[in-house]
């Protein structure tokens, strides 16, 4: 076994992906939400208290120097004993194995559709599930209901303690996150197609348009562009991007003139940009056309176009240096840089239908879970990077929205509202 040349050549990796190896002692704010896109992050990627010595001990002893990452949190025991001198390859390889603590859910794992509609007579003795879900950790707090049709969108902005959805009825509305009364609506005159937020910035995206508020001043804007709807957007590199019918726009705001002033128009993709992701100095693109695109976030230009899927690209998720995407193909992919630069699928999980949303977290043992929608009106709940099963979350309707909270809450879309949920506090073993 070469030690040395296994070490450099990770070091070459890393480096070329811009990692930054002085951490930040600080938690990361977004990280500890669930929701850090920044990649390399400059906090840290775990709690302070968290036993991760011999995972240390490990990355250090090996040379890479690399960053805290997936299986250093995943309790997984023995992975570190795993990791050989070539530390890149072995993680690669956790990807689908099931760790010893596995759990899988072994139980009739239907929904009962009496229940559903609040009359089955067979109570107890019903052989189907009554229940919203299936799985241990997690369990649901609240249940809130308002809009007139489909939910597409839920954003919690971070440091708030308001709660915004978005609809395909043309409105939004406010939810108070104490209470879970909802203290406003809004006729926004077209269906959400997406919602984000980002620092003080709610961003609604409707057909030709995307509406802007600023959350502390309750200043409005509408920025113009888009031709039909808009799908998706994400910030990154002090710009918005959307993901419009005719490729991705970008604005940049201007504080002297306070404004969003047209920035690019990044085309390439040949059908609708549906999913819009920001990584590693990359802006990542999804589209109706089944490619996904990795564009520099500093040129704007194209490096890279992957054509794995055999469908519409719906969802795209950055975790520490992984891309996850995940499509109507019924798969989620996993992608990583090679040694060129270039991302290559290093694991692909299959699904039994099709897929259309993935978001990520960390439950509050800091292990973490991929929540994915699927179009059979389930969210599926999985371990990572084993991806081994952690429940089913089960909605009326398709569930479009999906947003992550602190404190491990999460909600999820299902119909005209949505549902609450927690992960449980962890249990002292000894
Ligand atoms: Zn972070
Ligand atoms: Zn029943």
């Amino acid at each position: 076994m070469d030690l040395d040349g296994g070490a450099g050549n990770n070091k070459r990796v890393f480096n070329r992906l811009g990692t930054d190896t002085s951490k930040n002692q600080k938690v990361c704010f977004h990280w500890r939400a669930g929701k850090c896109t920044r990649f390399p992050c400059s906090f840290l990627h775990s709690e302070p208290s968290h036993p991760s010595g011999s995972a240390a001990a490990s990355s250090t002893a090996n040379g890479s120097g690399a960053p805290k990452r997936f299986a250093d949190d995943s309790g997984f025991s023995g992975s570190a004993q795993r990791r050989g001198p070539n530390f890149k390859n072995n993680h690669n390889n956790s990807w689908g194995r099931m760790g010893a603590n596995n759990k899988v859910v072994r139980k009739t794992e239907k929904v009962c559709n009496y229940w559903v509609q609040g009359n089955c007579t067979f109570g107890d003795k019903c052989r189907f599930l009554h229940s919203w879900s299936l799985g241990e950790g997690f369990s649901m707090l609240n249940h809130l209901d308002g809009h007139q049709k489909l939910l597409s969108g839920i954003v919690l902005p971070a440091g708030m303690d308001k709660l915004f959805t978005g609809s395909k009825d043309e409105t939004l509305r406010a939810w108070d996150a104490n209470s879970g009364q909802c203290t406003g609506v809004i006729n926004l005159g077209g269906e959400v197609g997406c919602m984000i937020s980002e620092g003080l910035w709610l961003f609604v995206g409707i057909p030709n348009a995307v509406k802007a508020w600023n959350t502390q001043t309750n200043q409005e804007f509408s920025l113009s562009g888009p031709a039909g709807q808009v799908y998706a957007m994400i910030v990154g590199n002090s710009l918005l991007f959307a993901g419009t019918q005719e490729g991705i726009l970008a604005w940049k705001f201007n504080a002297v003139t306070n404004s969003f002033e047209p920035a690019a128009s990044l085309k390439g993709h040949t059908l609708p940009v549906v999913s819009l992701m920001v990584g590693a100095n990359r802006l990542y693109s999804g589209s109706m056309d089944h490619s996904i695109k990795v564009w520099s976030l500093e040129t704007l230009q194209c490096l890279q176009t992957l054509t794995d899927h055999t469908n519409v690209v719906m969802s795209l998720l950055c975790w520490d240096q992984f891309l996850l995407s995940c499509s109507l193909d019924q798969t989620i992919k996993v992608w990583v840089a090679t040694e060129n630069g270039n991302l290559e699928v290093t694991y692909t999980h299959n699904e039994e239908h099709g897929l259309l949303n993935l978001r990520g977290m960390h439950d509050l043992e800091s292990k973490p879970v991929l929540l994915c929608a699927c179009n059979d009106n389930y969210v599926r709940l999985y371990d990572l990077p084993s991806f081994s099963k952690r429940g089913k979350i089960f909605a009326k309707q398709e569930i479009r929205a999906i947003e992550v909270g602190p404190s491990g809450l999460f909600f999820t879309g299902d119909g005209t509202g949505f549902k609450v949920w927690k992960w449980a506090e962890p249990v002292a073993t000894t």
